[in-house]
């Protein structure tokens, strides 16, 4: 048999010590599985402020203090804690990367109150990357993989092939870099750059530079080994075209033999309605009924009323541009002129916030919403709405469409990314299908994909069908992780 890999999973953010999104429960379960799949994988994030040291039980590890980190800002020291993901019976060691100056925050990137973001960002996911490779080294443990996730340990893949390049330590080491979203790529002022420490030849369009700037997305995409990105649809779209690729697309084109789109997984351990504990109803597909209660849970902590027969609509996310809401906007008389009620949990962008405040205060028995980052609420929504909205611009994968599908939820979405991949448009004459999707990116097209799901939701025995083949749906990890282990063999020397 070949022999197990050593995986170090590089992530700013990991579900349960800090989340902000999607890469937080990709970061929290994935390593789990490939661990489950006997590989050695150990997970690395930087230790911020609102890391609670009681609740997430972190120790010291004393042999790794005061390491000392060169920077252009003068050095930096670092010292390590560490902790455990265990669900699922299966222990993944973390570790937390502490610089209370750079780290000891509350937001992860975005200042908590102003909601701007952090000017020293470069800064510090600089640090965490040259840190990273430093702690390695002291620690002795010398990993066959660095798989880095998102902006933030972009300049991972940098330091190696030129700064570590002639390292004895990280002769063997590859990099995997997997892009959760290419709209997000820290962007920095070039005059930034000398802080990095990276060779002056990095600076430039061959290398990290983008439109004048310094781009730590950009560094991932050139200096890894290889790159995915969380569906194949998403890995199509940001290399044939500018709305997706964010001016990155050429170097994506570029490197197309070395991207390939490997689809999210679900933890079904924490999104289960009949496991878990959020919610005050557990069900499966022979008790849907209780599904209901968990409805008139729902509705009353919303504060609306409940009305037999009438379908609600849950949204959770973010709310930004990408998520698609200015559709919502457009068509909320037409919406308000079908026969549904709307819950919304998100926060984001102040204009979305104002959007949905007016639409609940315009249609108070209608629109529940909350503007709040609320994981329970999160999970009661899944359990008690009828249908989830997805109107997404453009989406990588998606997660809550696919917690639906196991909450007999049945998703609306726009057929892009992963909702493309993950969803099937539900087809009356045959029964097959579990959802209802749009292509076109236009409110019409929107308010016609939930008229088709109306109309089905009519129909109960249609209903009951269309939520069977989403309950039926197996999209755990297991076969995800084992893509990943495929790719990290194909890169090893062992
Ligand atoms: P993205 O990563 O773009 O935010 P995903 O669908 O991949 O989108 O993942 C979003 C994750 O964040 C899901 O687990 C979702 O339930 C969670 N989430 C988003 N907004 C909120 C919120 N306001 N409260 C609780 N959970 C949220």
């Amino acid at each position: 048999m070949a022999r197990p890999l050593n995986v170090l999973f590089l992530s700013s953010e990991v579900e349960p010590f800090a989340k902000t999104g999607g890469l937080a429960d990709v970061s929290g379960a994935l390593p789990q599985s490939i661990k489950h799949l006997d590989h050695e994988i150990r997970v690395m994030m930087p230790r911020y402020g609102s890391i609670n040291e009681r609740r997430s039980k972190l120790h010291d590890m004393i042999r790794l203090k005061d390491i000392e980190v060169p920077m252009g800002t003068g050095d930096h020291l670092v010292s390590v804690k560490s902790s455990f993901l265990a669900n699922n019976h299966i222990k993944v060691q973390v570790y937390f990367l502490d610089n209370p100056k750079l780290f000891g925050r509350t937001g992860l990137y975005i200042h908590p109150d102003t909601k701007k973001e952090y000017k020293d960002n470069d800064e510090r996911f600089a640090l965490f990357g040259r840190g990273v490779l430093e702690v390695l080294k002291k620690m002795g443990w010398q990993p066959d993989i660095i798989h880095c996730n998102d902006w933030p340990t972009g300049l991972v893949p940098a330091y190696l092939k030129t700064v570590y390049n002639n390292d004895p330590f990280y002769k063997d080491t590859r990099t995997v870099f997997t892009i959760h979203n290419m709209a997000y790529q820290g962007v920095f002022p070039k005059s930034r750059f000398p802080m990095t420490q990276l060779p002056e030849e990095v600076l430039s369009e061959d290398g990290i530079e983008a439109n004048g700037n310094m781009n730590f997305l950009k560094s991932g995409l050139i200096y890894a080994d290889a790159l995915t990105t969380v569906s194949e649809k998403y890995a199509e779209e940001i290399r044939s075209n500018d709305e997706f690729g964010f001016g990155l697309q050429h170097i994506a084109e570029k490197r197309r033999n070395d991207l390939t789109g490997i689809l999210n997984g679900i933890d079904y351990g924490v999104w289960d309605p009949s496991i878990d504990e959020h919610i005050p109803h557990k069900y499966d597909f022979r008790t849907l009924d209780m599904k209901l209660d968990n409805k008139r849970a729902l509705l009353e902590r919303m504060k609306l009323p409940v009305r037999d027969g009438v379908p609600l609509i849950g949204i959770i996310s973010r709310l930004v541009d990408q998520k698609g809401f200015d559709l919502i906007d457009e068509a909320l008389d037409a919406l308000m002129k079908l026969n549904l009620q709307i819950v919304v949990l998100g926060t984001g962008e102040k204009k979305y916030h104002e959007m949905f405040s007016k639409a609940a205060k315009k249609f108070p028995d209608r629109i529940g919403v909350e503007l709040s980052f609320n994981e329970q609420l999160a999970h009661l929504i899944e359990a008690g709405s009828d249908m989830f909205l997805m109107p997404s611009r453009y989406e990588p994968c998606g997660l809550n469409q696919i917690y639906s599908l196991r909450y007999g939820t049945v998703p609306v979405v726009r057929a892009t990314g992963g909702l493309d991949d993950t969803i099937d448009d539900y087809d009356p004459s045959s029964g097959s299908g579990t959802g209802f999707k749009f292509e076109k990116y236009g409110s019409g097209e929107m308010v016609k994909a939930i008229q088709r799901a109306l109309k089905v939701y009519a129909d109960d025995n249609a209903w009951k069908k269309i939520i069977k083949n989403g309950m039926g749906k197996d999209f755990s990890w297991e076969a995800s992780a084992k893509k990943y282990i495929q790719l990290y063999r194909s890169l090893s020397r062992k």
